[in-house]
C-alpha cells in the first residue's frame, strides 16, 4: 500500500509515465510513496503494460480511461477514484496536447483544442479533488506548464497560452488553498525528450541545444523526480510557484 493516494493526468507516455512510475515505486521506509490513479484517453494497451509493469513490483496502481477535457467524465471518474480510493492527496495535472501552426494557419478549432485538453482540464480535476481535498484539510497539486508559457514561441500561440493560463490558475488556485493546507505549484519543463519532441530533426534539436547552458535535453525522469518533491511533505511550504526543470534555459 502506499502512504498518500494519487491521480496523475496522461499517465501513459512520455512525462505522465515518468511520474507515475515514480510516485507509485519510491520507497519510504517500508512503504511506497503513494497508491496513483491515472489518466489516459487513446492508448488502452499502453495503459495495461503500465500497469502490468508497476504492479509486479508491489505497487497499486489502476488506470482510468477519461477525456480531460470533458467537465462532467472527469467528475465522475475522480468520483470512481475516491471511491476505489478511499481518498486523494495528490492531484498532477500533466495530460497536454499540441497543434503547432503559426497564427495564419492556425484554425478555431486547433486552438480550442489546445486550450481545452491543456488548461480547462486542470480547472475540471482541481474543482473534481477539491471538495475532498478541503475537507481533509491537506493536498498537494502539481500542474505541469512548459517553459513556452513564460517565454513563448513562435507557432504555439494556442499551446504556449494554455501553459501560461496554468500558471496564473496555479497562483490563484495557491492563494484560495493555502489556508487549507493545500499547496499548488506549477513545474514548466523545457525541452525533454519523449514523442511530444520527437518530430523535432537533427537541425531543429542541435539549434536548441544552442539555447540550453547544460547542453542536453532533459529526460522525462527529470521533470518526474520534480514533481515527486512537490508532492512529498518535505515541500510543505512551498506554494505558488513554478519551478523550471529546463537545463538552465529560461532564468
Ligand atoms: P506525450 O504526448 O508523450 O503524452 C501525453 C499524455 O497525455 C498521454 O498519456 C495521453 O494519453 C494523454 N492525453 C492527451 N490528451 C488527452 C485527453 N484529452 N484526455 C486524457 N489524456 C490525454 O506528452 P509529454 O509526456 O511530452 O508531455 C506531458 C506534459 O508535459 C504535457 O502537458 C506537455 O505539454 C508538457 N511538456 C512537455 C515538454 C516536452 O518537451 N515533452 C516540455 C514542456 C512541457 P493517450 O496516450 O491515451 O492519448
Amino acid at each position: 500500500m502506499g502512504l498518500k493516494k494519487a491521480i496523475v493526468t496522461g499517465g501513459t507516455r512520455g512525462i505522465g509515465k515518468a511520474i507515475v512510475r515514480e510516485l507509485a515505486t519510491k520507497k519510504i521506509g517500508d512503504d511506497f510513496f503513494a497508491d496513483v490513479a491515472f489518466i489516459y484517453n487513446s492508448c488502452d494497451s499502453c495503459a495495461d503494460e503500465l500497469v502490468a509493469e508497476l504492479t509486479a513490483l508491489g505497487a497499486n496502481v489502476k488506470a482510468y480511461k477519461t477525456d480531460v477535457a470533458s467537465f462532467g467524465d472527469v467528475q465522475e471518474t475522480v468520483k470512481n477514484i475516491i471511491a476505489d480510493f478511499g481518498s486523494v492527496d495528490i492531484l498532477v495535472n500533466n495530460a497536454g496536447i499540441t497543434k503547432d501552426n503559426l497564427l495564419m494557419r492556425m484554425s478555431e478549432e486547433d486552438f480550442d483544442s489546445v486550450i481545452r485538453v491543456n488548461l480547462k482540464s486542470v480547472f475540471n480535476f482541481t474543482k473534481a479533488v477539491s471538495r475532498q481535498m478541503l475537507k481533509q484539510r491537506g493536498g498537494k497539486i502539481v500542474n505541469i506548464s512548459s517553459v513556452v508559457g513564460i517565454i513563448g514561441n513562435p507557432g504555439q500561440a494556442n499551446y504556449s497560452s494554455s501553459k501560461a493560463g496554468i500558471i496564473g490558475f496555479t497562483k490563484s488556485i495557491a492563494k484560495e488553498f493555502a489556508s487549507r493546507g493545500i499547496n499548488v505549484n506549477a513545474v514548466a519543463p523545457g525541452y525533454i525528450k519523449t514523442e511530444m519532441t520527437e518530430s523535432l530533426n537533427d537541425n531543429q534539436q542541435n539549434a536548441l541545444l544552442e539555447f540550453i547552458p547544460m547542453k542536453r535535453m532533459g529526460t522525462p525522469e527529470d521533470v518526474a523526480k520534480t514533481v515527486l518533491f512537490l508532492s512529498g511533505d518535505d515541500a510543505s511550504y512551498i506554494t505558488g510557484q513554478v519551478i523550471t526543470v529546463d537545463g538552465g534555459m529560461v532564468m
